[in-house]
């Protein structure tokens, strides 16, 4: 499961922000997820108890924020949910797509008390 390998860097680089930012106590981490993005959301939560395992985070609370994943037709023009619709244009049945958004994986907020 690549998603572990992918949260000890979220893990990493919330150590590093709490660093530099001087936070003693983080509370709760907020990801943004997109649905495109590769990462799968349920796994990301399962593998989390994980990966802060003996951690600075371990204590942490994991909040997700799974974004959409909005396509362009590119023959047709038509714009749908990609996951859906199964990556066809429900228009004309074409592959060729243009994400909009939804490949987005990254660190929202971190939040400190
Ligand atoms: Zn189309």
């Amino acid at each position: 499961m690549h998603e572990l390998g992918i949260l000890s860097a979220v893990v990493k680089t919330v150590e590093q922000i709490a660093a530099d930012e001087q936070l003693t106590q983080i509370d709760k981490i907020v990801l943004q997820v997109g649905e495109l993005s590769g990462v799968v959301p349920s796994y990301v939560k399962d593998c989390y108890p994980a990966a802060v395992y003996k951690t600075s985070l371990a204590d942490t609370e994991l909040e997700l924020e799974v974004v959409p994943g909005i396509v362009r037709c590119k023959e047709c023009g038509t714009e749908f949910n990609a996951v859906q619709h199964d990556l066809k244009c429900p228009n004309c049945g074409s592959a060729d797509l243009d994400a909009l958004s939804g490949r987005e994986f990254m660190i929202k907020e971190i939040h400190a008390c």
